[in-house]
């Protein structure tokens, strides 16, 4: 099939593409109930239009099956279109705040009204080439704010396609894809934003904090890190062994919120790590099987053969340390790494190589064991604020505990990556795995400006008179 070259933006006519998104702001026409719900509508065109070309782009930028590009990166992304072309209507309304207001102040119609904040650049990761730029896009739309789109050029099918297809669906006046790397990136960013929403990487989320806040543009940051599970001694380790082992074969554990590593109450330690390599059997036979990790539809390839290099070496370091305890199949060529498992000690930090510091952004699962939900409450403290954080337990009580004694973007209870996909909530992180947020109704407010409306009409001027000088006896007491 033939797909559109990569071929980076001349860093020359970046400033020209600007100028013609802000002029398109600048008369109005994105601001429209219908203008916004057209565009969101030809982004969904976009996609069902196109679905063999982007499976196709997604297949050579990550070796990803047919289920795994549908069920995590185009399914999400029309649920959204979805939700916000039914909603806006909604969303768009001003929102009275009446009843909080002192007496005086409800008869002057306190209200929020939504208005776009202005061109937005939109930055993406690899990853997720399709979700992680045009879920961001649905909100941009929504919210009436044109958009520099810059995808990354480590997909470079997908961030090809995406350039060609934007200006075919979208309207060209209004929407504009940069393609390239650091050079196009900097170059747009020395310009004002009405917002950046920035998906990567905590090292380069940095680097564009900096950058806005130089023109101090609003940002969204939409970053990674180590997202913990807990599993209790209550839990049930079969369900939790099925649930975390297929979120964790999803893209090979190159995934935002993947769980990273495990803290596991010791005393069911050695039947958690046991129930885990024997659901690994069930769920992937060894190859030739078609279903074994190597070929199945549902996994992928790790991304580049530094990032396969890297898994390895995790698993032969802790394999000289005696703490490997399952090592996945290996396909060389094809990058493909089966889960594999590693036993690790809760106060052996810096052991097995990074594997405690670094996100792991592939296959590999540490389980530490720990003494007891505390210790692990404890050692999620130490670190950084992860993105997502996953409670395994047979007693609400124990996920109760938790999420009032940590701090994540997100927290589920008994099961893995679904509060990304809930839709009714907002998704974004804390601290170290970023700010702000987005998805549906929180896509569109991160776009809009709420601006606070106070009407006091001529008539209520005796109402208003108080705080004339001379000041009288009504005026201080007031
Ligand atoms: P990355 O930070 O390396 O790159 C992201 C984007 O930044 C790319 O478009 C890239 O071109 C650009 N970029 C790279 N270096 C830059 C520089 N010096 N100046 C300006 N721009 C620069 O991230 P990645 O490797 O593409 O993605 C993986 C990371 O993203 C992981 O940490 C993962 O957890 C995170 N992630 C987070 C989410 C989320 O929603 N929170 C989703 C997917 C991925």
């Amino acid at each position: 099939m033939d797909l559109p070259s990569h071929i980076p933006t001349p860093v020359s006519t970046i400033p020209e593409i600007y100028e013609r998104l802000q002029s398109r702001f600048a008369d109005r026409s994105t601001y429209s109930l219908d203008y916004r719900r057209y565009n969101l509508k030809q982004l969904a065109y976009l996609i069902n239009d196109n679905k063999d070309k982007i499976f196709e782009a997604v297949k050579r930028d990550l070796g990803s099956g047919d289920f795994q590009i549908q069920m995590s990166d185009l399914w999400p992304i029309l649920h959204e279109i979805e939700l916000a072309v039914k909603r806006l209507p909604g969303w768009m309304k001003d929102e009275g705040r009446l009843w909080d207001a002192i007496f005086t102040f409800q008869t002057m119609r306190p209200r929020i009204h939504k208005q776009p904040k202005g061109v937005a650049l939109i930055i993406g990761p690899w990853n997720y080439p399709w979700q992680c730029i045009l879920i961001p896009l649905i909100g941009a739309i929504a919210a009436g704010c044109p958009a520099v789109i810059k995808p990354s050029e480590l997909a470079p099918s997908s961030s090809a396609l995406l350039a060609q297809l934007v200006p075919q669906y979208l309207d060209p006046e209004a929407y504009a894809v940069v393609l390239g790397q650091v050079e196009q990136t900097t170059e747009l960013l020395q310009r004002k934003w009405g917002h950046i929403l920035f998906t990567g990487s905590g090292r380069v989320g940095k680097i564009i904090a900096d950058a806005a806040a130089k023109t101090l543009t609003p940002t969204t940051l939409e970053l990674g890190g180590k997202s913990p599970v807990i599993v209790s001694s209550c839990a049930n380790l079969k369900i939790t062994a099925k649930r975390l082992l297929s979120i964790k074969q999803l893209n090979t554990g190159q995934i935002c919120v993947s769980p990273d590593y495990i803290l596991v109450c010791k005393d069911v330690a050695d039947d958690f790590i046991r129930t885990c390599t024997e659901t690994l059997d069930t769920f992937f036979p060894h190859a030739p099987h078609p279903q074994s990790y190597l070929t199945s539809d549902m996994t992928a390839s790790l991304h580049t053969s530094a990032a396969l290099e890297r898994q390895i070496a995790f698993l032969n370091k802790a394999e000289e340390e005696g703490k490997l305890v399952h090592r996945g199949e290996l396909d060389q060529e094809r990058r493909r790494l089966g889960i594999s498992i590693v036993r690790l000690n809760a106060n052996a930090e810096g052991e097995v190589g990074g594997i405690v510091e670094e996100e792991i952004f592939g296959p590999v699962v540490p389980v530490i064991p720990v003494d007891d939900v505390d210790a692990a409450i404890r050692y999620i403290n130490a670190r950084p604020n992860p993105l997502a954080l996953y409670v395994c337990s047979g007693k609400r009580s124990v996920f109760t505990k938790v999420i009032a004694e940590t701090a994540s973007g997100s927290a589920t209870w008994n099961d893995f990556g679904f509060a990304t996909i809930a839709r009714s909530l907002p998704f974004g992180g804390v601290g170290d795995s970023g700010w702000g947020s987005y998805h549906g109704y929180d896509g569109f407010r991160t776009f809009s400006h709420f601006k606070s409306i106070l009407e006091i009409p001529y008539i209520f001027e005796p109402l208003m008179a108080f705080r004339y000088p001379p000041i009288t006896t009504i005026g201080k007491t007031v």
